[in-house]
């Protein structure tokens, strides 16, 4: 493809909004390159205009990390599956995960560990570190195995465990800034099954067993209610793809995710915000009401549900030991501001990994997510609790809201400065810049 086909294939701009409704953005153009070449072109163009690029993915990140006032690459059109060699599977970077399970089921494959949802893409998902809950799994990006980019020179770039692999451990959680993504070579397992245990419990017992059941379990996660003692435990169990399959109840599943878990919780949200008072209450009825589920389905299946109201969210990553006192110390601070807060606090874990910007570096991970209502303002209660979290040495989601910056991120990762001169090499005159990368990496 030529410059100036390149150029006409930038189209108008458009207004574009993140899920969350946290960031909002105008790009000088927006283009949609169907293969490597065309998304070099489109580069090379930005570069002779002196704008910046930005590959955009499902824009479901809470901060402003795929934001931009130059060129918006939408890599849509890159998906699917580009090759399959035994458990690896080589897919374009524009793949939406919730793809996957249609198109791993002709190879017997599935994801290893999954988030709560599937609306992002492969790439936009490990650039940011998206993690689901295991001790025994790492988050999504540890199961890259090769990638390609495409570099500010517009050169295409492989990198593997034998191709340029000093740059792995930085292109697997790369935040976008490091060059274009166009395809993800990911490990995936034999497909199987989950069976799911849903509980209502004490939070006091289970904090107080927090790290022994994280240990024992597969996936072990729990949402605690702000306002009550209750909280809703999950403890998934692998089981092979052929084991006997005992799907959520349609019914069941409605009330769960349809009712509780986004109507009960935007209506709290809603009515909180003319009557305060109303939420502990609440939060003591819906404690108990919750109903115990166990169900057997296919791994995506149970790992991800659709969100229905929106949020905005702010995640923390602390040593998985601290957890049980970390989220004590935010159920003291809400009651101690009187905060009204309608969202559960959702805690997970994760499995240690050497990748130099995930949040789960070098330390098995606990994780503590806050949540607020879109039409809320979340400033006072995040900003408390991002207080809490620093003084547990927590790592915020690349995804998710903060305040933090270069200066005080460089000391929660040991690597850094090797990420940083990853990102001078490859990209030294920062075409993928914006503000959010300028503020979390320094210029
Ligand atoms: C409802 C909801 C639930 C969520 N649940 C979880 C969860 O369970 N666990 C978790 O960890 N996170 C979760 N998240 C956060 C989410 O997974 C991440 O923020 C992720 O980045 C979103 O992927 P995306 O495709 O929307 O990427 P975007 O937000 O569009 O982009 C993210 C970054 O990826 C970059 N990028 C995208 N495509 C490319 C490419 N081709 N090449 C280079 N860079 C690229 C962008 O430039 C940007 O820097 C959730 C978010 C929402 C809204």
């Amino acid at each position: 493809m030529t410059v100036q086909s390149a150029m006409a294939t930038l189209g108008p701009s458009r207004r574009w909004r993140n899920w969350g409704r946290t960031v909002e953005a105008r790009p000088a153009a927006v283009a949609s390159p169907a293969s490597p070449d065309e998304v070099a072109a489109v580069i090379r163009t930005a570069r002779e205009r002196g704008l910046p690029v930005k590959a955009v993915g499902a824009g479901h990140s809470f901060t402003a990390i795929a934001a931009t006032d130059g060129v918006q690459l939408d890599i849509s059109a890159i998906d699917g599956v580009l090759a399959v060699d035994g458990t690896r599977v080589r897919l374009g970077a524009g793949t939406n995960l919730y793809q996957l399970p249609a198109l791993l089921a002709p190879h017997g494959l599935a994801l290893a560990n999954m988030g709560d949802i599937d609306r992002q893409t492969i790439a936009g998902a490990t650039a940011t570190g998206t993690h689901g809950t295991g001790l025994r799994f790492g988050g999504l990006a540890t199961q890259i195995r090769a990638a390609t980019l495409v570099t500010a020179s517009g050169d295409l770039l492989r990198v593997s465990e034998s191709e340029n692999a000093e740059l792995l451990p930085a292109v697997r959680i790369g935040l976008g800034a490091l060059g274009i993504l166009v395809d993800v070579t990911i490990e995936c397992v034999p497909a199987y099954l989950l069976h799911a245990v849903e509980r209502g419990e004490r939070l006091d017992a289970v904090l107080d067993e927090w790290l022994d059941r994280v240990e024992a379990a597969d996936h072990f996660e729990f949402y605690a209610f702000p306002h009550a003692d209750g909280v809703s435990t999950k403890t998934n169990t692998r089981l092979p793809a052929d084991a006997e399959r005992h799907p959520a109840h349609p019914v069941s599943n409605w009330i769960e995710e349809v009712l509780v878990q986004s109507g009960v919780i935007a209506a709290m949200c809603q009515v909180s915000r003319v009557v305060p008072d109303v939420l502990p209450p609440l939060h003591r009825l819906a404690t108990t009401l919750q109903g115990n589920r166990d169900f057997t389905d296919a791994s995506p299946a149970v790992f991800t549900s659709p969100r229905y109201t929106r949020f905005r969210e702010m995640e923390y990553a602390l040593p998985v030991e601290a957890v049980p006192d970390a989220l004590r110390a935010v159920k003291r601070m809400i009651a101690e501001r009187d905060l009204r807060i309608g969202y559960p606090i959702e805690v997970r874990a994760a499995a240690a990994d050497d990748i130099w910007l995930s949040t789960a570096h070098g330390r098995r991970t606990g994780y503590i997510a806050v949540h607020h209502y879109f039409r809320q303002d979340p400033t006072r209660y995040f900003r408390e609790v991002e207080a809490i979290m620093r003084s547990f040495d927590g790592r915020p989601h690349w995804g998710k809201m903060h305040v933090r910056d270069a200066g005080s991120l460089a000391a929660a990762y040991p690597r850094f400065a090797d990420f940083l001169a990853v990102r001078d090499r490859l990209d030294p005159e920062r075409v993928f810049r914006n503000d959010y990368l300028t503020r979390v990496l320094g210029v």
